[in-house]
């Protein structure tokens, strides 16, 4: 199989890994991709958001089938550009991922569905605002209505806060504070058959005690062996499913990665969002420990053959990525300072880049996702850090406690 993936993310470094450890894929290639990306597939310059140049790229490299990593391409339609031209594609097309590019829309789905979720307002003026933050109290969640790169949610007790956030923003869906321990659960479908793979939680905070400011993630752990043991039916059967029915009945089906961020409440699972990619970081580890060939399981999404596909096979054991960020992410990063350290197995790189003397140096927010294995999570963790410390980036920032409340038995339901 030839496949192209399109990124330049953690993610998409994961998933070029996870692609070219496949049997059945014989040419790798990325766009536009990043060095870390370029240690296993042929890197290609394209404009990721602009759907004929894909389709045009896939076409080029006769492409089997191609893999849209991030949000925004899918979005823009180069999924569905991809598709016209015969290519299989693992990704929803622009009308189905609204269920990411809206929270508005991804709200009026999961009414109709019967999804449980936060009771929420959608605003477009002060005055709603107002209403809404009166209504349903602190903790204030205010959330910009369109794409924002994980950074567009605001959860606050301050009043003047949550105000300035909705005013900055234009359309925001305010929403009630859902308590409990956070989860990541990723779900393979073809619109109809939906296969969910490990979940796992990530850390959404800047600093240490999930204090700081909300950034795109700064790591992640699986399995979650403190989680209820019918969590994934439970979401698949009052989540996934009612989901992907409402999809199909409005026309729209969604076919990808559904990804259900969830809270576990006092009075069960409710989603806090939908996003339609794979999360980063929790790819990097997921894909860590998926020992099922990866092209094959997203193959038979894009061709509407999963059902038919066999369970899904996992490594014993617990992975857990550490993000490096750069210095003052993630306000204005600073970028272009030298990595030393980072071209080695587990370092997944996310905002790199190579200078033209061959340095690799900087180039984002979330620089470099340091990922490893273990039997079990504290080993895991061990291994993470060990690497961490051997990464050499002048004025980075990094957690210290991933997985520390799981390994330390601190999480409560
Ligand atoms: P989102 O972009 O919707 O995932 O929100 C980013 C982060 O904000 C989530 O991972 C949560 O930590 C937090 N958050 C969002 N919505 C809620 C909510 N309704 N209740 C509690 N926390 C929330």
């Amino acid at each position: 199989m030839r496949v192209l993936l399109i990124g330049s993310g953690g993610r998409e470094h994961a998933l070029a890994v996870g692609l070219a450890a496949d049997p059945s894929v014989d040419f790798l290639a990325a766009a536009p991709g990043n060095p870390g990306i370029a240690q296993v597939a042929e890197l290609h310059e394209v404009k990721a958001t602009d759907p004929a140049a894909v389709a045009a790229l896939a076409v080029e490299l006769a492409a089997d089938l191609v893999v849209v990593g991030p949000e925004a391409p899918l979005v823009a339609g180069v999924a569905d550009a991809v598709r016209a031209k015969g290519i299989a594609c693992f990704g929803p097309s622009a009308a189905a991922a609204q269920l990411e590019g809206s929270k508005q829309f991804a709200k009026e789905v999961m009414a109709a569905a019967g999804v449980p979720t936060a009771r929420s307002y959608a605003c477009t003026s002060q005055d709603q605002v107002r209403r809404a933050l009166d209504d349903l109290g602190v903790p204030y969640v205010v959330k910009n209505d369109g794409l924002a790169a994980g950074k567009g949610v605001v959860v606050t007790d301050d009043r003047a806060e949550a105000e300035r956030h909705a005013a900055e923003c234009g359309r925001v869906v305010i929403e009630e504070y859902l308590p409990g321990p956070e989860v990541s659960l990723f779900v393979v479908t073809d619109g109809t058959a939906a296969v969910p793979l490990m979940p796992a939680q990530d850390f959404k905070r800047l600093a240490d005690g999930d204090e700081g400011p909300n950034t795109g993630g700064m790591g992640a752990y699986a399995p979650l062996t403190w989680a209820p043991a019918d969590l994934v039916p439970r979401v698949l059967a009052e989540t996934v499913e009612p989901t992907l029915a409402e999809m199909r009945r409005r026309g729209t089906p969604f076919a990808g990665l559904l990804y259900v961020g969830l809270a576990l409440t006092p009075d069960g699972p409710k989603v806090i969002e939908f996003n339609a990619r794979f999360g980063d970081p929790e790819t990097q580890v997921v894909l860590a420990l998926l020992e099922t060939p990866l092209a094959g399981l997203l193959n038979a999404a894009a061709t509407g053959a999963l059902a038919q596909f066999p369970p899904l096979r996992w490594l014993d054991g617990a992975a857990i990525t550490v993000v490096v960020a750069s210095r003052n992410y993630p306000g204005t990063p600073r970028t272009g300072d030298v990595i030393e350290g980072a071209e080695v197995p587990g370092v997944i790189h996310a905002g790199t880049a190579r200078r033209d003397d061959g340095a690799l140096i900087s180039a984002g927010g979330r620089v470099l996702s340091v990922t490893a294995t273990g039997p079990d999570l504290a080993s895991a963790r061990d291994a993470a850090y060990t690497l961490v410390d051997s990464v050499r980036l002048d004025g980075s920032q990094f957690r210290r406690d991933i997985a520390l409340g799981a390994v330390e038995g601190r999480i409560s339901l």
